[in-house]
């Protein structure tokens, strides 16, 4: 069975589509990768996905549920982890006090909790620093860990590396891998740069004014010249 298949999609703003018709599917253990620029729409969509914007047309099923017009906690209920592309962690909280609120909001956290602390070291050695102390890729790695814990088979990560210095980056990489292969976890990661995407995705969507442009495997659509005009503007 997919773990997330997304058809016709369309939501938007208002009056403004700012999604149009967006079909893609997530098949368990993999990672699917949306990439496109400022204004594509990833953030969009990823709030359809997650049931934060009623879409207008289209539907979302998970695990052969559609959960097109289920609220977002019903989604997070049956088991869909979410990184949002600010916060996810409660600031005021310690790092110990957020993780006990992921481990208690969920039937998976007790069991993997072990392994999340393993590789995400700051959960025991900052176990009492307020969470909004930490820097912003530990507050990142936070978010990732509780969404981790509370996930049942899906991740969905909204420009996770932005704002992430190279050596969070690296360590992005390796979680995504991770929580793919030793998890059994399926990703969907939305960035506008395309690295992250490159290094861990299966299959990648290129997305331009709300719609998917291209579609293929990582290496055949990200162009090592994509990369050049990405930082050089080559
Ligand atoms: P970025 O990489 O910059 O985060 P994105 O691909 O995630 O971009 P979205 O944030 O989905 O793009 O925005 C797509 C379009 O929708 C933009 O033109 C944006 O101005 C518009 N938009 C986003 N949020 C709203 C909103 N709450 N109300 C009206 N328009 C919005």
């Amino acid at each position: 069975m997919r773990v997330l298949e997304v058809s016709d999609l369309v939501a938007g703003y208002g009056k403004v589509a700012v999604i149009n018709g967006i079909s893609f599917a997530v098949d368990p253990g993999q990672i699917v990768g949306v990439v496109g620029p400022n204004g594509a729409g990833k953030t969009t969509l990823v709030r359809a996905v997650m049931g934060y914007l009623r879409p207008w047309r289209g539907k979302v099923i998970y695990l052969g549920n559609d959960v097109t017009h289920h609220p977002a906690y019903v989604r997070a209920r049956l088991g869909i982890g979410y990184v949002p592309e600010r916060g996810g962690v409660l600031r005021s909280l310690t790092v110990r006090e957020n993780i006990d609120l992921a481990i208690s909001m969920s039937r998976r956290g007790r069991d993997r909790i072990k392994e999340v602390t393993k590789v995400f070291r700051i959960v025991e050695e900052r176990r009492d620093q307020l969470a909004r102390t930490l820097s912003g890729g530990e507050q990142r790695m936070l978010a990732i860990a509780m969404a981790l814990l509370m996930a049942d088979k899906l991740i969905v990560m909204d420009e996770p590396s932005a704002g992430l210095a190279p050596i969070m980056r690296r360590k992005l990489v390796e979680v995504v891998k991770w929580i793919s292969k030793e998890l059994g976890v399926s990703l969907l990661i939305t960035e506008q740069d395309p690295t992250v995407v490159l290094e861990t995705a299966d299959t990648v969507h290129v997305m331009e004014m709300g719609t998917i442009v291209k579609s293929g495997r990582a290496r055949d659509i990200i162009k090592p010249e994509a990369l050049r005009e990405h930082y050089l503007g080559m």
